[in-house]
């Protein structure tokens, strides 16, 4: 049987950063994909402009390929059924990357090895390490890292259920541009969340999330309308991606098993899950090396790793829960109080469809028999 120091379920940014933070420490890594490599991953592929100068010190200069068209993001907007809106310059600014090209660039630089179209069905902790189970053979390793993404069933570990939301991204040929991300709350919270991208010449994409995946097209058709109020012309549909956003959690793993992204509900509200699995990932490669070259406790050196991490999310949700008190139950003309920033002061209704749209994604809710979409090749 194969043995290795570790082995990465999942070859997108956690399972790259993951691999890169344990072979940097000397470890032999190998990472299973079950996907044909390079892949496509459904996602807008947002992150700060800090977070990837952070991937750069890591995986090295990004390819221009990499970048998607055009890469800056310098403001985004909220609007609330196309009827009140917010826009917030950035401070700092966006960057876009396109996925395919971005994960095989992290991958390429991870310096471990790589088993595409190899997928993990199992695994079981053994007292050597675990065994995983593939379709044809058995792998063994010190320490698993599953980055296996929202959709996969490996994770969490032991069956805890996650909060899924299903996110459907469809480019249209259009007339007009928007300047940066325009992000729409929908009819009602349960219509969920759309965000207008720019992409190439022509090209809009439009991202909604949803709880109930069987509403995807209503609420596609609802971003629609309300880009048509902003004056975009939106034409043909030219191409259309699906998956799975992840949230709630975290569920960090279990003995030699650390789980991190999106496999872990990492993703911070409205997007971050390109961050997330960054630097989730890269905290359970420095765990693994602490555990397999000194001994450390491989839970506990995770869970110390991931603490800023962990930190920025109760951040989040303390946000959340006082938004939710101070906002339910105003009658619109009250004024929010000191509590909230001067944004949601003016926009309390804004605020509140805010926050009620993050809640209804939340709620923990197996989706229904039917709806699976794995990995994409
Ligand atoms: C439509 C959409 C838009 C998004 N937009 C943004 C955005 O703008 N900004 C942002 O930060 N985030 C965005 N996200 C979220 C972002 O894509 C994820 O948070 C991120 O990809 C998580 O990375 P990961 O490494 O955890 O998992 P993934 O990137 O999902 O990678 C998991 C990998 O594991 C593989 N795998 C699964 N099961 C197995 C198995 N059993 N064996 C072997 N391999 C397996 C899969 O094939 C896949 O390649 C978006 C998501 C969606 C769906």
């Amino acid at each position: 049987m194969a043995r290795w120091d570790v082995i990465v379920i999942g070859a997108g940014p956690g399972g790259a950063a993951a691999a890169r933070a344990a072979s940097a420490g000397g470890l032999r890594v190998l990472v299973v994909e079950a996907g044909r490599w390079p892949r496509r991953k459904a996602c807008g592929g947002v992150l700060s402009a800090d977070a990837l100068g952070q991937a750069e010190e890591r995986f090295g200069p990004t390819p221009l390929h990499a970048l998607a068209d055009p890469p800056i993001l310098r403001q985004t907007r909220v609007h609330l059924s196309g009827t009140e809106s917010y826009t917030a310059p950035l401070s700092w600014p966006a960057i876009r990357v396109e996925r395919k090209a971005f994960d095989a660039h992290l991958i390429g630089h991870a310096g471990a090895d790589l088993r595409a179209r190899t997928r993990v069905l199992n695994f079981e902790q053994t007292e050597f390490g675990v065994d995983l189970e593939l379709e044809a053979g058995v792998l063994e390793a010190k320490v698993v890292v599953v980055a296996a993404g929202a959709g996969s069933t490996l994770a969490p570990v032991r069956g805890v259920r996650r909060s899924l939301a299903f996110a459907s991204r469809v480019n249209y040929r259009a007339t007009g541009q928007v300047e940066g991300r325009e992000w729409l709350l929908l009819d009602t919270p349960e219509d969920g969340l759309a965000a207008i991208d720019p992409e190439r010449d022509g090209i809009l994409s439009i991202v909604t999330m949803v709880k109930d995946p069987r509403r995807w097209k209503q609420s596609q058709a609802q971003a629609i309308r309300i880009a048509q109020s902003l004056g975009l012309g939106i034409e043909v549909e030219q191409e259309a991606e699906f998956g799975w956003l992840a949230r709630g959690g975290p569920w960090l793993g279990i003995g030699k098993v650390l789980v991190v992204g999106d496999a872990a509900g990492l993703g911070l509200a409205l997007g971050f899950g390109l961050e997330s699995a960054l630097e989730s990932g890269e905290a359970a490669g420095r765990a693994a090396v602490e555990a397999i070259q000194a001994g450390a406790e491989l839970q506990a050196a995770y869970k110390e790793c991931l603490r800023p991490l962990l930190r920025r999310r109760q951040a989040e949700r303390r946000l959340h829960s006082m938004l939710r008190l101070r906002l339910a139950g105003l009658d619109g003309q009250q004024d929010l109080g000191e509590a909230l920033s001067a944004s949601f002061t003016k926009r309390g209704a804004l605020g509140m469809r805010l926050s009620q749209t993050i809640q209804a994604l939340d709620v923990e809710e197996a989706p229904p028999k039917g709806f699976r979409v794995g990995p994409q090749e």
